[in-house]
């Protein structure tokens, strides 16, 4: 597990909008309330981030101060507002203005049903969210906020699970506002949809995008001892089969030693530089002897995100879903749709690539192999070999249709490979896409989604939809509902909506 996804010490602030006009005896059953609801979040598995219950708001200037709080806080990394009175919206605005923190409105009330023989008007002065979160909504609305918005009673296991996955969201979007992507070599030459614009990616996601060359591996393999080559090739022993050929005496057992070292100078390289994801492409390798598999798919499966071929937009996305699931059941991973397999009922998706598919998605213990590459005219590379766990998943592509980004997803059902492929030397992922891959595949190539995606079969399409709507991205989901002609539609509105409100770029 990479120690640099961490969710202790990050905060999410729990605010309560009221105002002066309801005297001490009811904002001190306010604050009392927020706190008991609060404490709720905090005893719930469903939520992974501290919630700290501040003291409920009653002017334009406590708003804009705890926002301004807010923006300066390390450890505050997103707000969730409820109106547990009236509050004027209006002395929201000030704050909510300069808030650069992602914002989440609770719609919820303290009572679950009415009181029917006790209700009385001090009851109805101090539950008034119904219409309280009402204003509240309005201004949100009004000054164009992106932000989620969750219904319910606090205590109901369906509201907990919004808020968690919206918490989690909001840990994603703090990575993405500090990532770092290192680009070890440019693009695969020619390739389009890995391409983009890095200033724009920096403005609207956060994420930096810096290259370097394969001579910033390379320079510090020399570095390493052959006693701690030894000890990762252990460690490879003792977590993976270890093929014939690379067993201690096997014919290519030399090359397992030069992945390990090539393995120990790439960590190094990532952990100097602070980069959580980077890119290569086998056309940059320079005297990097074999094309990382191993290598990339260990680093991968710890939490770093990573794109082949250049791709800096998926090794972000993969990164970034490698923070949002953290802790959570299901891999994460760089993912290519490779070839179909059309069936007169159903037809599947066998996903792979040349070699860095992350272990984190597999069904059992990893083959550790060594094949030709049969491109890029380098040494056999190592790799790691194993079939995906069949479950629900999702295929997520980041792509920059030049005035902005786009994100699309699709819904998937991984499955059990309806063979064994005793002569495919890459790990892979089998599945059928929703709602099937004729409208599937239509709508992705419409939307110009990438070959190359983040599969996670550990969050789902809402993780993605609270993210796109945070950082303001466009987004088009295909699921077991979609159809072309309104996936079409859909695609042409967001044209004209993009070229009028998109602003960020
Ligand atoms: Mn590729």
């Amino acid at each position: 597990m990479n120690t640099t996804i961490n969710f202790d010490g990050k905060e999410i602030w729990f605010i309560t909008g009221s105002q002066v006009l309801y005297g001490e005896k009811i904002l001190k059953q306010v604050f009392e309330n927020s706190q008991i609801i609060s404490e709720e979040f905090n005893q719930s598995n469903l939520i992974d981030v501290k919630i700290i219950c501040k003291k409920p708001v009653k002017s334009s200037n406590e708003v804009l101060k705890i926002c301004e709080d807010a923006n300066y806080s390390k450890s505050c990394i997103g707000i969730i507002a409820w109106m547990h009175t009236f509050s004027p919206a209006k002395m929201w605005i000030s704050g909510l203005s300069i808030l650069n923190k992602p914002i989440m409105h609770l719609h919820t009330q303290f009572n679950y049903e009415i009181p029917w023989e006790e209700i009385d008007m001090d009851f109805m002065n101090l539950n008034q969210s119904a219409h309280g979160d009402r204003e509240f909504g309005f201004i949100m609305s009004r000054m164009r906020i992106g932000r989620k918005v969750v219904v319910g009673h606090w205590k109901e296991k369906a509201v907990l699970k919004k808020i968690g996955i919206w918490v989690r969201v909001a840990m994603g979007v703090n990575e993405a506002r500090n990532l770092q992507v290192a680009r070890l070599g440019d693009n695969m030459r020619e390739v389009a949809v890995t391409e983009g614009d890095k200033v724009s990616a920096q403005i609207s996601i956060g994420c930096s995008v810096n290259g370097f060359d394969s001579s910033d591996v390379t320079d510090r393999m020399a570095k390493f001892r052959n006693k701690q080559v030894e000890e990762l090739v252990a460690i490879y022993e003792n977590s993976y089969l270890i093929s014939k050929k690379l067993k201690k005496n096997g014919e290519m057992r030399s090359s397992l030693f030069e992945s390990a070292r090539i393995e120990l100078a790439l960590r190094d390289f990532l952990v100097e530089g602070k980069f959580n994801a980077f890119t290569n492409t086998f056309e940059n390798l320079g005297k990097i002897k074999q094309l990382p598999g191993i290598a990339v798919q260990r680093l991968m499966s710890e939490g770093y995100g990573f794109g082949a071929e250049g791709d800096w937009k998926t090794a972000a996305l993969v990164r970034i879903l490698k923070v949002m699931s953290h802790g959570l059941t299901g891999g994460t991973s760089f993912m290519e749709d490779y070839t179909y397999h059309f069936g007169a009922d159903k037809s599947y998706v066998l996903g792979s690539h040349m070699l860095e598919i992350c272990p984190s998605i597999c069904v059992e213990k990893p083959k550790c192999e060594i094949h030709p590459l049969g491109i890029g005219a380098k040494e056999d590379p190592v790799r790691l070999v194993f079939d995906s766990k069949p479950c629900n998943a999702i295929n997520v592509s980041l792509i920059d249709v030049g005035n902005r980004f786009r994100i699309i997803v699709n819904e998937v059902e991984g499955v059990k490979p309806l063979s064994d492929l005793p002569k495919l030397p890459v790990a892979r992922a089998f599945w059928e896409p929703k709602p099937n891959l004729s409208t599937a595949a239509s709508c992705w190539i419409l939307a110009g989604g990438a070959h190359h995606t983040a599969y996670s079969q550990a969050i789902t399409t809402e993780y993605i939809e609270d993210f796109a709507e945070i950082l303001g991205i466009e987004l088009v989901t295909i699921d077991d509902k979609s159809t072309i002609g309104s996936f079409k539609e859909k695609l042409k509105l967001n044209e004209v909506y993009y070229h009028i409100f998109n602003n960020k770029l």
